[in-house]
């Protein structure tokens, strides 16, 4: 029998009521699909703090990195925002260590609007009636967030920041974004700014020596400007966008709000392990902990259900259990329940455990 573990951490705010949530859904698509799913819970964010002192706990860690994939809620809130030192604290104390020690270099963010809440959207009604699907791959460890040297001079006077790439970090992130394309409409669209960075030069050069490798997709090179400006212009262009650290870091957000709906947004971030049916990754919603609606049943739990959707799908190759889980998600959608966040005036809604009742009778 096929057999995996998965690391939950629930973290603080609405994280453990959307976390329960997927939790069911995921030990309910495994049974269905006749494969073993060990889910261990470990401690982070504030929750971890209070508990242990430290917002990301050696357990924790070790559990990530004994497991085939790791779902998150997510963390932070007021009650930790001003705790000492500031390392201690739920984002910068675990969130940045835990990418780096689970080696996560590639940013998975779908922004995809099912036609049934095209209303939600900011574009114009034309553009978003049949919905709207794209993926934005970012890479996630290199660039000018990290290049050395960096730094001010000594009198304050100036400052540098450098960017960096090699043609291994390149072709690694831009092998996520052929193999993605792949599974969708196969047009891979790559970002740079090649008139301007030398980097862009070679990310571009890359794509282009990879691109006989992967003749079914078609891959097309934009200029980041062009590419923010395609966007809000028209977004049905693009399938599957791949893009350095900050170009991605701007166009995943820009991506992410043409949809209107944070409730919705599920991402992957995938680390350098394999797994036996795909790659290590930590999966978590778009959204935050939103702590003032914590505790009251009403958070949306279907970015964490997508995200657990997208985990099935590259961290354990479960494909159809992962489609069978966003065909419920949409078909819940279809058939008009909503959570608050997602509802239109008068429209009549549910709670977070009722959604997630829903879509488990869908699937
Ligand atoms: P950060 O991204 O830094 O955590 P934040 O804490 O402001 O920023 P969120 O926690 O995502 O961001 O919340 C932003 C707003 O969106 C809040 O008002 C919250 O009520 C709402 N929201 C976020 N996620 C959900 C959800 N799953 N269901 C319903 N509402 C949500
Ligand atoms: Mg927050």
């Amino acid at each position: 029998m096929r057999s995996y573990k998965v690391a939950l951490l629930p973290g603080d705010g609405i994280g453990p009521e959307v976390v329960g949530v997927a939790a069911e859904i995921l030990a309910y698509l495994a049974e269905r699909a006749g494969f073993a799913l060990e889910m261990k819970e470990a401690p982070i964010g504030g929750a971890a703090y209070d508990k242990y002192g430290h917002p990301l706990p050696e357990h924790t860690l070790a559990l990530c990195k004994e497991s085939d994939a790791v779902l998150l809620g997510a963390v932070g809130g007021p009650k930790w925002d001003t705790v000492q030192p500031p390392s201690l604290r739920p984002e910068v104390g675990a969130l940045l260590p835990l990418r780096k020690e689970l080696g996560l270099y590639a940013n998975l963010r779908p922004a995809r609007l099912s036609s049934a809440l095209a209303s939600a959207s900011s574009l114009k009604a034309e553009l978003v009636q049949d919905g709207l699907d794209i993926l934005v791959v970012r890479e996630l460890t290199g660039g000018i967030y990290f290049g050395q040297p960096k730094g001010r001079d000594a009198d304050g006077s100036r400052a540098v920041d450098t960017c960096v790439y090699t043609r291994f970090e390149i072709e690694r992130i831009l092998r996520v974004g052929f193999e993605t394309a792949r599974g969708r409409k196969r047009k891979l669209c790559s970002v740079d700014k090649a008139n301007v960075l030398e980097t862009s030069r070679l990310w571009r050069e890359v794509a282009d020596q990879m691109a006989p490798q992967y003749p079914d997709v078609e891959l097309t090179h934009m200029l980041v400007d062009n590419c923010a400006m395609q966007l809000v212009r028209d977004p049905r262009q693009f399938d599957v966008i791949v893009t350095e650290n900050m170009f991605g870091d701007i166009l995943s957000d820009e991506a992410a709000m043409l949809t209107g709906s944070l409730g919705m947004l599920p991402s992957a971030s995938l680390g350098d392990r394999h797994t036996q049916g795909g790659t290590f990754g930590l999966y978590e919603p778009v959204h935050g902990s939103a702590p003032t609606i914590a505790g009251k049943n009403i958070a949306n739990p279907l970015a964490t259900l997508l995200s657990a959707a997208m985990l099935l799908r590259y961290s354990l190759g479960e494909n159809e259990a992962a489609e069978a889980l966003e065909r419920a998600v949409e078909k819940a959608l279809q058939d008009g329940l909503r959570t608050a966040d997602i509802a239109a005036a008068h429209q009549p809604t549910i709670g977070t455990k009722e959604m997630g009742q829903a879509v488990r009778e869908r699937i």
